[in-house]
Formats: C-alpha cells, structure tokens, sequence
C-alpha cells in the first residue's frame, strides 16, 4: 500500500509558474544574426576548451549544435569523461547540478538559471530528512530529477530506465521512500510489486497528458505504435486498457524506435524528444502526442545564452563540497547496480 508521507508546504521554487508557450517550439527557431552567432559558439568552444551537452528535450537548434544529446545521468556522465575544461549543460538546474557532482573541477554553465524544474522542486532536503526521521532504517530512493541537497539525503538514486532495477535490488524487509515522481513510482510498483512510501510529486508537463491525447493520436494513426514515458500522467490509466503496453525511458524509445518495425511513433513524452528520435532513427515518422506538451524550463536554453555563457563564463552552478560528497554516495550506488 503507498501513502503520501507529507505535504510540501513551502516549496522555493527557482523559477516563476511556467506559461504555455506561444510558438511551436518543434520548429527550429531562426535568428537574424543566427549565422553569426554559430560561428562564435564554435570559436568560443574551442577557445574555452568547452564541451555543450544537450537535454533529449532542448530545442531543435540547440540539440543540432550539441556535442553530446541525451537524459540527464548519461549527459553527466559523458561530461565526466571528456577532457573538457568548461561543461555547457543545455538543460535545468539539477541536470548542470549532478554534472559539478560528477566532475567537481570542470566549470558547469547553466546558460540560464531560471531553468529549473517542476517535479524537483516538489521535494526538500528537510521533507526527506523528516521521513527518515519517522522510518528509522529505511532506505530513499531519488529520482535523478531532484537538487543536490535532497540526493545528499537519500540513500540511491535512479533514472527512469533504472528505477526498477534499483528497487528490485533493495532487501525486502525494510521501508522505502520513493521520490519525488508519483508516476514513476507507480510504474516501480507495478513492476516489482514492492510496496513503497511515495512521494506526491509530478512533472507538470507529464502529468498534463490525457489519455484523450494519446486515443485522438491513435486514432488519426492506426499504425503508429506508442512510445510512453512512465513519468507521464495518462500512463497508468493507458496501462489499465492496454494493460501488455511497455513504458520506455527517453533512452528506450531510441533503442525501440530502431528495433521495431513500426514505421510511425506517437511520442508520449515532452516534444524535444521528437527531434532526438528525428535525428537518431531516421527514415521512420514521430508524432507528438500534444503539441504542448512542452517545457518552458527547458526552452530558456538559447543559442544566444549558449554564446554569451562561453563568452562570459557564467552563470557557473557549483556545489559546496559537503553536499557533493554526500550526495555522489547515492549516485556511485546506482551507477553500480546499474
Ligand atoms: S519536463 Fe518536467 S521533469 Fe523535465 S525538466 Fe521540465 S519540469 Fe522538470
């Protein structure tokens, strides 16, 4: 059985309430100055030594110009590896965050700070703390989508491709926490049948796709196979008709797109996964599952911010070193369960 553990009274959001935008930001945004501007993010980056990586939901021309796209762990790590001495992180705060956790002496660059995140900044260090406090011996297990602060309290990370691994290996016996995601949790739940504490957190963008959404895209394609992130609000009650369906992890939906031998997609997560599955699998048709399923946060990232970051080397996201010591224990623990 789940129950909510306790109600998030004063989040501090980074960010104002996000507004649904008013251009189709699956079309790629075209600058006067565009050309120049390019050029001196290539000269920068050289310059700066710098390596730009690209969230799977950035803008089409901000993925187009990245050196790494993909979900936020995998971004980390890639970054970790190069020789880079400057991390250009196109994403949201926690992403950049866990990328100066992972590489504590690279300069990390969020281009823009208010790009924060919805569904982190349901849960607080103090919340998580307060939970462990009436659960003595429990575990926590965070979502990768959470602030430093809260990972330093928790005892494992994990992704959305490895949430159910993570739990599954977790001893029977004692309770466990799952946050911030509700979402995700269920899907966790569903798989393992573990019984958890879950955290009553959603993603605004997720949480708004209808299974209206998904049966209107179903019908306009027959043939389109879905592809459901199972962070998304609709996925448990798509679950309950389609009850065989597979969700699939950003990470997923390229491996699946490729192997299946569907020629449609209709992509039930935020829209700039549309463009990495364009630019990975191409040759097959990816449909939206709404056109507004969008993340405001996510679309700060500019090729302008990009520029003027390597040009300036700010806004820099740094760490303070206890917190990071803390909060890379739960994120070695998941790297090595999987
Ligand atoms: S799509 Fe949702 S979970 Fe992802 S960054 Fe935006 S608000 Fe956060």
């Amino acid at each position: 059985m789940t129950h909510t553990p306790q109600a998030v009274t004063e989040p501090t959001p980074v960010v104002p309430r996000p507004q649904v935008p008013h251009r189709d930001l699956l079309q790629l945004e075209v600058l006067p100055d565009e050309a120049q501007i390019r050029a001196d993010i290539e000269r920068l980056r050289r310059e700066r030594n710098a390596v730009i990586i690209a969230h799977n939901y950035q803008r089409p021309e901000v993925q187009g110009i990245a050196d790494f796209v993909g979900d936020s762990l995998g971004l980390s790590r890639q970054a970790a590896r190069t020789d880079a001495d400057v991390i250009v992180f196109a994403g949201v705060h926690f992403m950049a965050e866990t990328a100066a956790i992972l590489s504590p002496d690279k300069t990390v660059l969020l281009p823009d700070l208010r790009a924060g995140c919805s569904l982190a900044d349901t849960v607080t260090a103090q919340g998580i703390r307060d939970w462990k406090a009436r659960n003595p011996g429990g575990l926590v297990v965070t979502y990768v989508n959470t602030t430093a602060d809260v990972k330093a309290e928790s005892d494992y990370c994990c992704t959305s491709g490895n949430a159910v691994q993570i739990v599954a290996s977790l001893p029977a016996d004692v309770p466990v926490l799952f946050a911030p995601d509700r979402f995700l949790a269920a899907h966790v739940i569903r798989e393992t049948g573990r019984a958890m504490d879950v955290w009553d957190g959603a993603c605004h963008v997720h949480e708004a796709i209808r299974p209206e959404d998904v049966q209107g895209q179903q019908l306009a394609h027959p043939d389109a196979e879905l592809l459901i992130h199972p962070e998304c609000g609709c996925s448990s009650r798509v679950l309950g008709a389609l009850p065989d369906l597979k969700l699939y992890s950003t990470e997923g939906m390229i491996h699946r797109a490729r192997a299946s031998s569907a020629q449609e997609f209709i992509v039930v997560t935020e829209t700039g996964m549309v463009t990495r599955l364009e630019n990975d699998v191409p040759g097959k048709t990816f449909i939206p599952v709404s056109r507004t399923a969008c993340c405001e946060y996510m679309k700060m990232i500019t090729l302008e911010n990009i520029r003027d970051a390597l040009l300036n080397l700010e806004p820099r996201v740094t760490v303070p070193a206890d917190i990071r010591e803390r909060a890379l224990v739960p994120i070695e623990r998941m790297l090595a369960i999987g």
